[in-house]
């Protein structure tokens, strides 16, 4: 049986990356760069203050001291959107406010609390002020021709803000990856209906959507279908055209675990059908044409964590963004945890930082069918094969959720 890290290289190998599409740049959060993109301006894109005060010559007051104050002359004002015409000579300043342009001539802004106002046409100073200070200067935030994002850069509001200072509207991304999510499992009715005895609400498919919009893809839920061949067939071949299949429950060894058999009918090609962790080892992963197809576990905790390991990857390798691996850290353990069956373990814990160092505790009970354990959990706690025994003291390696 292959390990996590065999079975996500398998599967990045099989993910394309999708092709691009231009999107309102109000709309882009959360999409991912298609193209580094150059700034065609720079911003700021005028010389202008940073503070509300006095634009003046700095070789005018570079005397000024308390036994000598220095007088100048105020001759008009530039505020935010509003240029003072004019420029400014010896002995002259302009009262200019934050994001004011700087008046020509001038060289620097003394703030309006570091001078002495004589009356509105007349300020005095007592101190020397260098040239520059407190402008901000043309394209000291971005230089015109400076790559301000590169294609695979996620989209976020800062992100947004800058785009839109240099005037785009419309931003090129790559397209959103369309996945199709179907629970099987004869005892799962809807979420709106009353589960009669033995019977379950379907809560994967609702998770799975959340996972899939959390990790940049479009879900599209084709709902429930009962554990019967035919049917779990007829819904995979009638559903819409997606880039990945997610199918929740039926890929165990029971009796009425039919997916696998249901993909081979219709001639998927299987990548491997289980991996040597846990939760989520009967993980199934497989190509239908130009669909990816994973079947996981019924078992929520199973089910959330094959995706985030195995298929969010996925996603984001379809939607343009650099395939970084998880950051993990290292976490002093608190608790006890044995294993004897050489898996590696998924287990939900809770990290807290302690001094500089995080410290870690599990969740409590590690059953994979504890739903509430994956939303204690703020961290998953990774417990390498070869590992049987972890003791408090020891330390671990954390991925944070
Ligand atoms: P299975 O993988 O089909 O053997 O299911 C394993 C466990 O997960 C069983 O207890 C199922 O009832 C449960 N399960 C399967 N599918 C879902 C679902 N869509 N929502 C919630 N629980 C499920
Ligand atoms: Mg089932």
């Amino acid at each position: 049986m292959i390990n996590a890290d065999e079975a996500l290289r398998l599967i990045l190998d099989a993910t394309p990356t999708l092709g691009k599409e231009k999107v309102l740049l109000l709309n882009s959060l959360g999409r991912t760069m298609a193209a580094d993109l150059v700034a065609n301006e720079s911003l700021p894109p005028f010389d202008n203050s940073s503070m509300d005060g006095y634009a003046i010559i700095s070789s005018d007051v570079s005397r000024a001291s308390p036994g000598r104050p220095c007088e100048l002359e105020v001759i008009g004002e530039s505020r935010a959107g509003k240029v003072f015409a004019s420029s400014v000579g010896s002995g002259q300043a302009v009262r200019v406010m934050t994001g004011g342009k700087m008046p020509l001539g001038a060289d620097t802004v003394v703030p309006v609390e570091s001078v002495n106002l004589q009356n509105k046409a007349r300020i005095i100073l007592v101190h020397p002020l260098p040239a520059g200070k407190h402008v901000r200067r043309v394209g000291e935030d971005i230089m015109r021709q400076e790559v301000v994002a590169r294609a695979g850069d996620l989209i976020e509001p800062a992100l947004m803000g800058v785009l839109a200072a240099l005037g785009h509207t419309k931003v090129l991304v790559f397209k959103k990856p369309r996945v199709n999510i179907l629970a099987t499992g004869d005892e799962l009715v809807k979420v709106n209906e009353r589960p009669l005895k033995g019977q379950i609400r379907n809560s994967n498919s609702v998770a799975l959507a959340g996972y899939v919009h959390q990790s940049g893809g479009e879900p599209h839920l084709l709902g429930i279908v009962p554990d019967r061949e035919n049917l779990i067939r007829k819904a995979i071949e009638k559903s819409p055209r997606a880039h990945i299949l997610l199918i929740s429950g039926g890929v165990s060894v029971g009796d009425y675990d039919l997916v696998e058999g249901v993909l081979q009918q219709l001639g998927v090609k299987f990548v491997f059908q289980s991996v040597n962790i846990r939760p989520g080892k009967p993980i199934v992963f497989g190509r239908w044409g130009n669909m990816l197809v994973f079947g996981l576990p019924g078992n929520p905790v199973s089910t959330s964590v094959t995706f985030l390991q195995f298929v969010r990857p996925a996603l984001r390798k379809m939607s343009g963004r650099r395939t970084t691996p998880p950051l993990r850290f290292p976490a002093l353990m608190e608790e006890e945890i044995t294993k004897r069956d050489g898996k590696r373990y998924f287990v939900r814990g809770v990290a807290r930082q302690v001094g500089g160092k995080f410290h870690v505790r599990t969740t409590g009970s590690q059953n994979s069918g504890t739903m509430s354990s994956m939303v204690k959990a703020n961290c998953l706690i990774i417990v390498p094969e070869v590992i049987t025994s972890i003791r408090p003291g020891d330390q671990v390696e954390i991925e944070m959720l």
